[in-house]
C-alpha cells in the first residue's frame, strides 16, 4: 500500500464526509417526503422558540408603553429599517418574518431592534412616534416645572 501524504489524507477525509453528507441528506429528503406533517411540525416548533427567544432577550415587553401582553407584541425596526432587511433576508429565501426572529438570533439581538405593542408600533409607523412619547415628554416637564 502506498503511504499516503497528510494532505492527501485530509483529502480523503474531506471526501468522505462529503460523502456521509450527502447520504445523510437524501435520506432526510426522501424521510421529509414520506412524513412531511412531522417536519412541518418540527419547523415550526422552532418558529415558535425562536420567537419565544428573541421577546425574552428584548425583555418581553413593549419598549414604549411596556405592554407584555404577547400577543399585541412584535418586532420593530428601531431606525424603521425593516422593508431594506426584508429585502435582504428574501435574497436568503426565508419566509420574511420568520427570519426577522432568526436574524435576531444570529445577530446576537442587536439594539436596531425593539419589541413594540401593536398600538405603539403603528403609531410609530403613521406618525412617526407615540403619543406615549408626548405624554411622557408632557409629564417630565411638569415635574421638572414643579420640582
Ligand atoms: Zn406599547
Ligand atoms: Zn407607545
Amino acid at each position: 500500500m502506498a503511504m499516503q501524504t497528510k494532505e492527501q489524507k485530509a483529502e480523503a477525509n474531506r471526501k468522505w464526509y462529503a460523502k456521509v453528507k450527502d447520504i445523510q441528506c437524501a435520506k432526510r429528503r426522501a424521510d421529509r417526503k414520506k412524513r412531511p406533517e412531522v417536519y412541518l411540525q418540527r419547523s415550526r416548533m422552532a418558529d415558535v422558540n425562536a420567537k419565544k427567544r428573541v421577546f425574552m432577550a428584548y425583555g418581553n415587553k413593549c419598549a414604549c408603553c411596556e405592554e407584555t401582553q404577547r400577543e399585541f407584541l412584535s418586532l420593530d425596526h428601531v431606525n424603521n429599517d425593516g422593508a431594506k432587511q426584508r429585502r435582504e433576508l428574501n435574497k436568503t429565501n426565508h419566509k420574511s418574518t420568520r427570519s426577522t426572529y432568526y436574524w435576531a438570533i444570529r445577530n446576537n439581538f442587536p439594539l436596531s431592534l425593539q419589541l413594540l405593542c401593536y398600538n405603539c408600533n403603528m403609531s410609530k409607523g403613521f406618525r412617526g412616534y407615540c403619543p406615549h412619547q408626548i405624554r411622557r415628554l408632557k409629564q417630565d416637564v411638569h415635574e421638572q416645572a414643579v420640582a
